[in-house]
């Protein structure tokens, strides 16, 4: 037999000996869509080149970070004056600062924020601090939200309301989860119960205002008011884990948006990651000074990391906070994204296609639908079949959309008009397949 002349098979079983299933994060294996990933070899702008040299529109974008595109010069220079300065001390520096003033600058409900190095991470602190500030155990998380891998956050639901959640991996106690209370997204009837039966003993309720771990689905304003005003009155913390849509779908991130349809709204907590770090790892929680010093050094909240505020990192991000701040950046993102998004729909809809999309700022969703989802078991009708068909039909004319239906797109400030039509040709030639 001839050796096999697709480098990304090749690397792909080298990979498969080593490391398990021959990735260090799941949904990079195509699981969900079948076939070989594509090893990714370089990257600039809005394309990567896999290890067989073809180019491919990304649309993924590192998940979320990469909202300058790949390698844009001000980062890189940025990137490279600070790795000649030294990689990592474990002592404090000035761009530390310097990062935290430009977060804090966009978000009102932030007064102070500690840096670390995951998403993971930090929403894992996130909920020890909210359980310490409140003196209370219990968490609500909803159905379809991602918010890392920590122990008490991996649970879905129970069967029937109020009961407590199941963990979703091998390895994690029953007893580690039996504080978290897992709810239907967008479901105010089971939220007002939960907090009725239960709301003295919840410290927190964290939510992705906009999912973007069961694809893209928003928060309802009725909803989300509502999560607001139970919190107070139950003295429960409203955790906005912004990991995703932080500083991705406006400077001022979802909150922002919330903030200018409910008055007054502000999230208590806030977790953030892959834009604040640019492509290296970083990521950061933050709130009202009150709450954050319960953290030590000054309170009793234990939380620490070796390479927290990492010096190279925190100019990655830094370098990126600044590109993004300038003025007409988010108007022109949106309206990039916008264009896409509208693009694919009249696609469909010129094929037949069942399709229902939305966007905010650089990020997108669509399903093969024929409305817009409220909740994961609404996502989860999607036919996957028929989203591996497109996403492998994509994949061939050289643009790479997520490999799983449950994950959000990302468009970057380097995707060009010229890109997103090659995009909406190439879905108009695999939508005229996927016709039953
Ligand atoms: C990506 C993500 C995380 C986890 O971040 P990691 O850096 O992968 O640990 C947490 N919450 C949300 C909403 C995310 O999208």
């Amino acid at each position: 037999m001839t050796p096999s002349t697709d480098r990304n098979q090749t690397l792909f079983d080298r990979a498969k000996a080593l490391i398990p299933g021959g990735v260090n994060s799941p949904v990079r294996a195509f699981r969900a869509v079948g076939g070989t990933p594509a090893f990714v070899q370089r990257a600039q702008g809005a394309y990567f080149w896999d290890a067989n040299g073809k180019r491919h529109i990304d649309y993924i974008g590192s998940w979320g970070p990469m909202i300058l595109g790949h390698g844009h010069p001000a980062v890189l220079e940025a990137v490279q004056k600070a790795a000649m300065d030294g990689f990592s001390f474990g002592a404090p520096t000035e761009r530390e600062i310097e990062l935290a003033e430009e977060i804090v600058k966009h978000l009102p409900s932030v007064e102070m924020i500690r840096l670390v190095s995951s998403g993971t991470e930090a929403a894992m602190s996130t909920i020890r601090l909210a359980r310490g500030a409140t003196g209370r155990n219990m968490i609500i998380k909803f159905e379809g939200c991602y918010h890392g891998h920590a122990d008490a956050l991996l649970v879905k639901a129970g069967s029937g309301l109020a009961t407590f959640g199941h963990p979703t991996s091998a390895g994690v106690p029953a007893d580690v989860v039996q504080h978290t209370l897992v709810l239907e997204y967008n479901n105010i009837q089971q939220l007002e119960e939960a907090f009725a039966t239960q709301g003295k003993d919840i410290a927190c309720l964290m939510i992705e205002p906009i999912a973007g771990n069961m694809n893209f689905v928003r928060a309802s304003l009725p909803f989300m008011k509502r999560c607001r005003e139970l919190c107070t009155q139950h003295g429960a913390l409203l955790v906005f884990d912004e990991v995703m849509t932080g500083f991705r779908v406006a400077l001022g991130s979802a909150q922002s948006v919330y903030g200018a349809a409910i008055p007054g709204f502000k999230p208590d907590l806030t977790v953030l990651g892959k834009v604040i770090g640019g492509g290296m790892p970083l990521a950061a929680f933050g709130g009202p000074r009150a709450i954050m010093e319960q953290l030590s050094p000054v309170g009793p909240v234990y939380q620490a990391g070796t390479l927290s505020g990492n010096p190279v990192a925190t100019a990655c991000g830094l370098a990126t906070l600044k590109e993004i701040s300038k003025p007409r950046f988010f108007h022109e993102l949106s309206a990039r994204t916008k264009s896409l998004v509208d693009g694919l729909k009249g696609a469909a809809d010129a094929e037949g296609v069942p399709f229902a999309a939305d966007h905010e700022g650089g990020m997108f969703g669509f399903f093969l639908l024929e409305a817009l989802p409220a909740n994961y078991t609404q996502v989860m009708k999607s036919e996957a079949p028929k989203f591996a068909k497109l996403f492998h039909g994509l994949l061939d004319r050289g643009v790479y959309i997520a490999p799983a239906l449950y994950e959000a797109g990302f468009v970057s400030a380097a995707h060009t008009e010229g890109d997103i039509a090659q995009t909406v040709e190439a879905a108009r030639a695999v939508f005229k397949t996927l016709k039953a």
